[in-house]
């Protein structure tokens, strides 16, 4: 072919590509359709990010990096976005606030910090004894992807859009210096937990103590707090909490899998071009699937050094999570009790996940529990 044919032709085949992508759809979920792309603008954007992270923090802070950078190059540097840490720009948690009245375009942190916004906002991060990573993601965008649209629905009231930004996996049930054998263990217990699962363990007989992430680790070490749940080996370690506590337990039955998320303003997501629009939901989705894999992967180094420095991992007793169930569901009643969306949003994720553990149970556990080493 000559160059002068080939340009001609790969000029005619973008015109095809977009007719393509309007006309067929063989995907079940309407928020995974490819709409006709329009190439007719260079205009540039240049955005503003707030999260609830520290700036760099790993995995969650380097991911909203991560998701600026491949924006930019997939963008052809059409779509800029500067990423502030927390209290850089506005409070971490002002994130949400902020990006819906559209101080910022774009905000990134976890659903479940919104609680006090809108009751049915947990449900797309993590509740106790939730769905896990896989299975939050199958409720999100598998089938006609009932959840992703009970997530826009719950925020569209806001003027937001949300977007997936991956997952933290199943965390560690936290770090304690003494045993929990029985549900007695945990009167008084005095544990950093915070959230819906700080409520639970009240019910239970412990009282959650709210601790700035930078003094954890001298609060665990000195005995102000009894306990304390973090995220797992990597950050843990990096934490040092391994040297303030003996017992590392599991499972973290407070945070199964916790979702995180982008938020766009809607005003400035209209205000972008369809192909702009469809780079950034195609980047959160790249966000998504490298957040887990990092995850995992330092958390299986990290475990090592964990495991080498002579921390004790434990398993919480099938008694005390099963206590630790049922005042979970008193939680989750009174939380959706008031609110019609959050008990739309309850009932959903409830079904979705007894069907799924089903499922699960019969391939995923049964695969774990016959893992051969
Ligand atoms: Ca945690």
């Amino acid at each position: 072919m000559k160059r002068k044919d080939f340009i001609k032709k790969t000029a005619l085949g973008i015109t095809g590509i977009a007719s393509i992508g309007a006309a067929v759809s063989s995907c079940k979920n309407e928020a995974l359709e490819v709409p006709k792309i329009n190439i007719n603008s260079n205009k540039v954007f240049n955005w503003r990010m707030t999260t609830v992270w520290g700036k760099n923090f790993p995995v969650f802070g380097e991911s909203c990096n991560l998701l600026a950078e491949w924006v930019h190059k997939m963008s052809a540097g059409r779509l800029n976005i500067k990423v502030f840490g927390a209290g850089e720009l506005a409070p971490g948690l002002q994130t949400f606030y902020s990006t819906s009245v559209g101080t910022t375009e774009m905000g990134a942190g976890a659903s479940y910090y919104w609680q006090g916004i809108s009751p049915a906002a947990p449900f797309f991060t993590a509740v106790p004894f939730g769905m896990n990573a896989q299975q939050i993601l199958a409720w999100l965008i598998g089938g006609e992807g009932e959840g992703y649209q009970l997530w826009k629905e719950v925020y569209a009231p806001f003027n937001l859009l949300p977007l997936l930004a991956g997952n933290s996996g199943v965390q560690m049930g936290g770090w304690f210096n003494k045993e929990i054998n029985t549900i007695a263990d945990l009167e008084g217990l005095k544990m950093r937990i915070p959230g819906l699962a700080g409520k639970v363990l009240e019910k239970a007989g412990g009282a959650a103590i709210t601790v700035p992430s930078g003094e954890i680790y001298t609060n665990l070490e000195r005995g102000v707090i009894d306990a304390t749940e973090w995220v797992g080996p990597y950050h843990d370690y990096k934490l040092g909490l391994n040297k303030a506590a003996k017992y590392y337990y599991t499972p973290g039955w407070h945070e199964t899998g916790s979702q995180l998320e982008f938020l766009v303003n809607k005003k400035a997501h209209d205000s972008l071009p369809s192909d702009l629009q469809e780079i950034l939901f195609t980047a959160s989705l790249r966000v998504q699937a490298w957040v887990l894999a990092e995850f995992d992967a330092q958390n299986g180094a990290y475990l090592e050094k964990i495991l080498e420095s002579g921390t004790v991992i434990k398993q919480f007793p099938e008694d005390v999570l099963r206590v630790l169930k049922e005042k979970t569901d008193e939680v989750l009643e009174e939380l959706t009790a008031s609110d019609p969306m959050a008990k739309k949003v309850y009932a959903s994720y409830n079904a979705f996940r007894k069907k799924i553990n089903v499922w699960s149970e019969l391939t995923e556990k049964s695969f774990y529990n016959n893992i051969v080493r």
